[in-house]
């Protein structure tokens, strides 16, 4: 008997259909003799929905109530999960991020997980019960508040479950088949991984690969946490993320083999790039110009320093940050433009980001050489490079980000024989 966690992200919940099927698949695994603890997220685009209609009553809602109508959509799928597996035969028990310990920080929208009490959980486990608990929320205890884990979040609760209550295994599921060496819906010939490691899903996931969030990823390696990434329209095997040197019971023998050089390609078309042009070229001015960067709140990704033009001193700096991101930070340098003494600012949201992840990078060479040659064949433009041990990241020209990450994928050997299958499509 293992203690199994599973997550189902919104498309496999999205009707009273998709819970059925949902509870059903709950039961076969608490037939087959397992502890199950599901942590479950919001109906379909609930959130969204949710977030649109608190911007019609209010143009900045307050942060505090944002979270208490967000937290709601989780507790719908919930209790209609359990609900479901009630009318099957079977014990289950809901509980909000509160009941079941989910203690965090007090930032709302964002809060960070200190700590996780799941006691009410362990006893309805030993009582028989199969436990749902609703991601992305959790509780604080200074201000007494629901919060909220932000985008995505429901993954992380289900890490940090796993994680606290020591589970075998946290089984994230979503309408893809797990996770694939480019994203299938803009590279067809996408192949599933049975395996990838820790670190590389880390970089796919910060780097555009949105099957798995970045901060899950993260909890799971601090805690040892062993994922599979699986679909909830196939019964197939998904996507085991876990260290080489680690080993479970549960992972099939063949899964720890593959090491190929390169993981996957990820893309993003969600930054924008910012140049400051004309920045005296003297110490301190990269600190002011990113001082004021990081003040206005935005998460600066890749830069890029030209060498300054030796008959004028000056130079300019490119950066990335998310696109949302983009309007403050442009504002912002404007605001200091004297202080700093730049000449101008220009602003690109039409970019790229193509990212090749391997393990085996820091042990071949030529990765890069493979790269740049695939993208020259192709006719791309390279505007930025930046690099990471395990990682070569290009930005290109969004247009023509699609074509690249094909050609790249099959520069490397990636593809498939058939085209991958996409149930639904979001990913989530
Ligand atoms: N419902 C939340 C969201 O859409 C949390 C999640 O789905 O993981 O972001
Ligand atoms: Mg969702």
């Amino acid at each position: 008997m293992a203690l199994i966690v599973q997550k189902y992200g919104g498309s496999s919940v999205a009707d009273a259909e998709s819970i059925k099927r949902v509870a059903k698949r709950i039961v076969d695994t608490r037939r087959a003799g397992h502890e199950v603890v599901v942590a479950v997220s919001a109906m379909g685009d609930t959130t969204d929905e949710l977030l649109d209609l608190a911007g019609q009553v209010a143009p900045i809602p307050a942060p505090r109530e944002l979270d208490m109508l967000l937290s709601s959509g989780e507790r719908i799928s919930m209790a209609l999960l359990a609900m479901a597996i009630h009318s099957m035969g079977f014990e289950a028990r809901s509980f909000t991020g509160s009941q079941a310990g989910m203690i965090t920080d007090a930032t709302h929208g964002a809060a960070r997980i200190v700590d996780v009490t799941p006691v009410r959980l362990r006893e309805a486990l030993d009582e028989g019960a199969i436990v749902i608990v609703a991601g992305f929320q959790g509780f604080n205890r200074d201000t007494r508040d629901i919060t909220t884990l932000g985008r995505g979040g429901s993954d992380t609760t289900a890490v940090a479950l796993a994680a606290a209550l020591n589970a075998d295994v946290c089984e994230i599921y979503s309408d893809v088949d797990g996770i694939f060496t480019a994203d299938p819906r803009v590279v067809p010939l996408a192949r599933k991984l049975d395996r990838v490691s820790s670190e590389e899903m880390l970089e796919l996931a910060a780097n555009g690969a949105k099957v798995l969030y970045i901060r899950a990823v993260e909890y799971a390696r601090r805690h040892g946490v062993l994922i599979h990434a699986r679909s909830t329209f196939s019964s197939g095997e998904g996507t085991w993320v876990l260290d080489a040197s680690k080993k479970s019971p549960l992972v099939p023998e063949g899964a720890t083999m593959e090491e190929p050089i390169v993981a996957g390609v990820a893309t993003d078309l969600s930054q924008a790039k910012i140049t400051v042009i004309g920045v005296p070229d003297v110490p301190g001015k990269a600190a002011d110009i990113f001082k004021i960067v990081a003040k206005s709140g935005a998460n600066v990704d890749m830069i890029v320093q030209n060498v300054s033009a030796a008959a004028t001193g000056r130079t300019d700096i490119s950066f990335t940050l998310p696109k949302t991101d983009a309007a403050t930070a442009l504002k912002a340098l404007a605001g200091e433009q004297s202080e700093v003494g730049f000449e101008s600012l220009v602003h690109d949201d039409q970019i790229g980001k193509l990212s090749v992840v391997g393990a085996g990078m820091r042990t071949h060479s030529g990765v890069s050489a493979t790269l740049f040659e695939a993208l020259s064949l192709a006719g791309v433009n390279i505007e930025m490079i930046s690099t990471s041990e395990i990682r070569i990241s290009v930005v290109v020209r969004g247009v023509d980000l699609a074509e690249a990450a094909r050609l790249v994928h099959t520069a490397f050997g990636l593809d498939s024989d058939i085209e991958a299958t996409v149930h639904a499509g979001t990913g989530r």
